[in-house]
């Protein structure tokens, strides 16, 4: 854990300050509630918040209490500047190098003249004036709660607050079944529930709002799934082509690494899907045990992220980012075999 200019930050906020709070790139669950969520938090002790994502957020986000308060980067331009330029300090949640919101953002937060804090659970984290970085806790909107309880404000956690919260530990831990699920993260939950967080309401919201295309491009994924046993991974792939037959929508991909996770035997999973607008291959790779999904990614595929869930990209064709992908498994065989006991 690493917790740098606490005091200080807490000193700088005593006073009220207009303040920027950035999400990743492609926001998340985990993105989209621990911004709203230290919005709401931070708008209660007297500042003024302004969340900022680089891009879209997925459909099944937009019922989040305030999203509709948020700036995006890339249509509202204008606006995000202005807010920038007039802002204090800029809060950056959920991610850990300023890549990670992509580049034309990159360029406007590198020019910033002001100082940045980060709230941040992946690894390797660039260095920031303010930092709050652990890489053990299951989300960003964990870390927010923990903020919040440091400052001995848990009294101001209210219903809108519980419910943003509440989101990003759900969708990071999987639901509350990955590792990174403490019986802190229980404690936490159970008291977002007695704040006003409505937890079948909010599941439903997540899980239970799919559109007819998406299912049917679930079903698509499913039967490009193969498996490799000898070294314990399977793997799906997308095609542009694929994705334009379904409609494809922002978020509509999420989660379906797990269905080639969820095979028995399998400890290493990854999903392959062209991006047109990109011209790449988006990666999202998952593992069960101590095979290092970050190490993989970093190493292989310019990317990075958590032990046991994280991206990369690729330039090459599809075929060609399989052919690599497969000739790189069998050097990792034993640790592959070795990383999780069923
Ligand atoms: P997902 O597969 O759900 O997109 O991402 C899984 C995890 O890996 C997330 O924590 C995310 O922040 C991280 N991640 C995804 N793509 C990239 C990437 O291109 N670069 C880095 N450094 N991390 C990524
Ligand atoms: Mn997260």
């Amino acid at each position: 854990m690493i917790l740098k200019g606490f005091n200080e930050l807490k000193q700088f906020l005593e006073r009220p300050k207009n303040i920027v709070i950035v999400g990743h790139r492609n926001p998340d669950g985990d993105a989209m509630g621990s911004t709203l969520a230290l919005k709401f938090y931070l708008e209660k002790k007297g500042h003024k918040a302004q969340v900022v994502v680089p891009n879209q957020y997925p459909e099944f986000l937009h019922w989040l209490p305030g999203s509709e308060t948020t700036y995006r980067f890339d249509w509202q331009n204008t606006q995000v500047q202005k807010a920038i330029k007039k802002s204090d300090i800029i809060f950056l949640l959920d991610f850990n190098a300023l890549h990670r919101v992509g580049q034309d953002m990159q360029n406007t937060l590198e020019d910033y003249k002001n100082d940045f804090a980060m709230i941040d659970h992946h690894q390797e984290p660039d260095e920031v004036t303010y930092m709050y970085s652990d890489t053990s806790i299951s989300s960003t909107c964990q870390m927010v709660y923990h903020f919040i309880e440091m400052n001995n404000d848990l009294d101001l956690i209210d219903k809108n607050i519980a419910t943003c919260l509440y989101t990003g530990i759900m969708t990071d831990t999987g639901s509350f079944r990955f590792r990174s699920t403490t019986s802190t993260t229980h404690r936490i939950i159970a008291d977002l529930i007695d704040k006003g967080a409505e937890n079948d309401r909010i599941h439903g919201n997540v899980y239970d709002s799919n559109s007819y295309n998406r299912l049917l491009l679930l079903g698509q994924a499913l039967s490009n799934l193969h498996m490799l046993p000898q070294f314990k991974t399977a793997y799906i792939t997308l095609t542009n082509e694929e994705m334009k037959k379904f409609d494809f929508q922002k978020g509509d991909t999420e989660g379906v690494v797990n269905y080639a996770l969820s095979l028995k035997g399998i400890i290493f999973a990854a999903i392959f899907i062209e991006d047109a607008e990109q011209d790449i291959i988006k990666i999202s790779f998952r593992s069960k045990g101590t095979f290092s999904v970050n190490t993989f990614a970093r190493n292989y595929f310019d990317g990075g992220g958590h032990t046991n869930a994280a991206g990369g990209k690729s330039l090459l064709t599809m075929q060609e980012t399989i052919n690599k992908f497969t000739s790189l498994l069998p050097e990792h065989q034993q640790e592959l075999i070795k990383s999780y006991e069923e």
